[in-house]
Order: structure tokens, then sequence, then C-alpha cells
């Protein structure tokens, strides 16, 4: 458990692959914090997982913001393969996440995504990974 950190989301923290890092537990945990992907040259943590779509060549050089603006393979075997597991086991989609922002805009996407993200027990962050309020504990996801 942290002490209680309300979810500070701004368009810094959604990556290129539609990721919220701002739900994410590498980015709110205290030590070895990530940045999040939305920076492509910035260094992450070393445990954290190697992720295709962030080494995706053509990404890096285009300097996209979303893989969805103009990438001819979009979604992509590697975004769709990455979807599938955070659909899975994580209660997100970044497919759908793009295509909310492409719909509605950032702004209305961020409104949601706090909204979604908050732990209605304690005003904290609910992480995507685990589905558990980083402030008390509670699980959002739990049937
Ligand atoms: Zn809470």
């Amino acid at each position: 458990m942290i002490d209680m950190i309300k979810i500070e989301l701004t368009e810094d923290l959604i990556a290129p692959c539609g990721m919220n890092c701002g739900i994410c537990k590498f980015h709110n945990r205290e030590k070895n914090t990530c940045p999040g992907c939305k920076e492509l040259h910035k260094k992450i943590p070393r445990t954290r997982f190697k992720c295709t779509v962030r080494e995706c060549k053509i990404l890096k050089d285009k300097k996209w913001k979303y893989c969805s603006d103009k990438c001819n393979n979009y979604p992509c075997r590697r975004l769709k393969s990455i979807d599938k597991r955070y659909q899975t086991k994580y209660h997100m989609s970044m497919i759908e996440n793009l295509k909310y922002i492409k719909e509605k805009g950032i702004d209305d996407f961020l409104e949601k995504e706090k909204k979604k993200w908050t732990c209605p027990q304690c005003g904290g962050i609910v992480t995507c990974h685990g589905g558990m309020c980083l402030s008390c504990g509670f699980e959002k996801f739990k049937n």
C-alpha cells in the first residue's frame, strides 16, 4: 500500500498504443517509477517487460502520437496481441482506447478514464494490473 494519491491524468500519460500509463502499476510505484511510454526516447525501468509496440521502428521514426494516426498496419499483430492480453487480464483495451480518442477526443477520454479508475471507496487510483486500489486495496473488478 502507498500513501493516498489521486489519479492525475494528462495527455502525456497516454502511450502511442493507447495504454493509459496513469493507471499502470509501474507508473504509480514509489521506486524506479516508469515515466510512461509517451516519450519514446525516455528510458524506462529494466524490470518492465520489453514491449514490441514501444520498440516499433516506424512509430519511433515517424514520431506519431498514436499508432492509429497514420499507420498502414494499424492495428498490427503486435498491438492486437498486447490488446488481447490486456482485455483478458487487465480490464482494458488499447484498441478501444484509441478508437474512443479518435471519435470523441482526448479530453473526453481522459474524463472517462478518470471515472473508471478512481477508487469508489477512497478516491485513490485503481491500477489495471491487479484491478486494485493502490491506497485502500479496494478490488474494483471483484465479482
Ligand atoms: Zn481506495
